[in-house]
């Protein structure tokens, strides 16, 4: 029988098959050669996987076909990231651009910024990463401290980012500063694009991730650049809160995306368990304890899954909301961590034992409700959106 999210998969049908069965024949044997307990997939592995994916075109989907993309609509991109969630392929969301690859913020450099940094991210040749978050300012993320301070046509910035994914293999960093023109910062924050060997920009602490993947400090003490390092130009400056504002429905749909994937994941290797596992002389699909696990995440993922798919498709009419990404991400998110909680629950000790995929799953689901904005922050969105405050 049809399910309902396939009214809106129709017309990228192909597409997704073909990025299935990349998935399948290249990326699966690949990954079935990572020792069982690793968290952490190799440099130069994801490298490898990256570009690979930017040559067969899925990798920077979404991108203009000039600087290396396929011009995919949106609605494309986030079925492929649903895809790669579905695979359960621990290599699959590194064939895709996320928040180590081309940045939204970059699509609004000037055309040195997008030929010298853009292009090389789209083509997966290069990575970043993103510093905002400070140690004061993470879902009151404009809060910042640290400064970037004109002097003449240049800019000296100093302070310190934390929790920065990616910052050990990333080429360059996009760094976040409140702006101070000469009369002490403003609330206007600039973003600047750095070279990750730009000197007095260093990596401090490294905080250990429970999915295995890490996160850093960045410590920035006299970086002193010029103006070419403004994201935008003259026209960035004091601009980054207007900037991201504009890509961070998009971000969270993504996100989204992933998680309507990990969910249906979680819930067909609970469906195949429980097919199979015996209890009692029975096996335990029969038992309505277990199966009340399976369908309550059948109902809440395709509910989901809908929601977000009707939202990128509102994206591709032009109508980029706020509320509605929130309402995808908050419900999505929350999912997934349900859905893996879920099937693991019906996998009993066999989930739980390291190295099974559901013990993997269910440490790395959980960053998708603090990510791109807390579930909280989602719900102020909403409440908000209510004139609720
Ligand atoms: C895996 C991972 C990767 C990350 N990668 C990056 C990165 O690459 N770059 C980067 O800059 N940052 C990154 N971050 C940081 C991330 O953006 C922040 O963790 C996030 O914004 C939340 O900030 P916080 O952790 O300081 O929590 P806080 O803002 O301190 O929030 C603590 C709690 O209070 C709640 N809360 C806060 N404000 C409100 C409110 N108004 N109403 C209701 N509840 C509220 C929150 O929802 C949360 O439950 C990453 C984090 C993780 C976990």
């Amino acid at each position: 029988m049809t399910a309902p999210s396939a009214v809106l998969e129709d017309g990228h049908r192909e597409l997704v098959d073909a990025f299935e069965s990349f998935v399948r024949r290249e990326l699966v044997p690949l990954a079935a050669e990572l020792p069982e307990t690793a968290d952490q997939v190799p440099a130069d592995l994801r490298t490898y996987v990256r570009k690979r994916s930017a040559a067969l075109g899925f990798y920077a989907g979404d991108y203009p076909e000039e600087l290396g993309g396929a011009d995919m609509p949106f609605t494309a991109v986030v079925l492929l990231h649903h895809a790669a969630g579905r695979s359960g392929c621990v290599l699959a969301p590194y064939a895709l651009a996320g928040s180590d690859g081309p940045s939204p913020l970059l699509r609004h450099g000037t055309p040195e910024q997008i030929e010298r940094h853009l292009v090389p991210l789209v083509r997966g040749e290069q990575t970043r990463c993103l510093a905002l978050t400070e140690p004061h300012a993470g879902s009151d993320a404009f809060r910042l401290t640290t400064t970037a301070v004109r002097t003449g046509d240049g800019w000296v910035l100093n302070g310190r980012k934390t929790f920065v994914s990616n910052a050990e293999h990333a080429g360059i960093a996009l760094v976040v500063a409140a702006t101070d023109l000469g009369d002490g910062p403003t609330a206007g924050a600039t973003a600047f694009v750095l070279p990750m060997d730009q000197p007095g920009l260093r990596i401090g602490q490294r905080y250990e991730g429970m999915s295995g993947e890490p996160l850093f400090e960045l410590l920035l003490d006299q970086v002193t650049v010029g103006p070419e390092a403004v994201i935008g130009g003259e026209e960035g400056i004091a601009a980054a809160t207007a900037l991201a504002m504009d890509s961070l429905s998009r971000g969270r749909l993504v996100v989204a995306a992933m998680c309507n994937g990990i969910s249906e994941y979680a819930l067909r290797v609970g469906v195949e368990y429980a097919r199979e596992r015996r209890a009692f002389g029975k096996v335990i699909g029969e038992y309505q304890h277990v199966q009340e696990h399976l369908v309550a995440t059948r109902a809440e993922v395709e509910a989901s899954k809908l929601l977000t798919l009707a939202c990128a498709r509102l994206v591709d009419e032009g109508t980029e909301s706020p509320e509605n990404a929130a309402l995808a991400k908050l419900t999505a998110s929350e999912t997934a961590v349900r859905a893996v909680d879920r099937s693991l629950q019906v996998h009993g000790a066999t989930g739980w034992v390291r190295g099974h995929p559901l013990e993997f799953l269910y440490r790395y689901v959980r960053m998708t409700t603090i990510i791109e904005g807390t579930s909280e922050v989602q719900k102020v969105i909403i409440a908000r959106s209510m004139g609720l405050n």
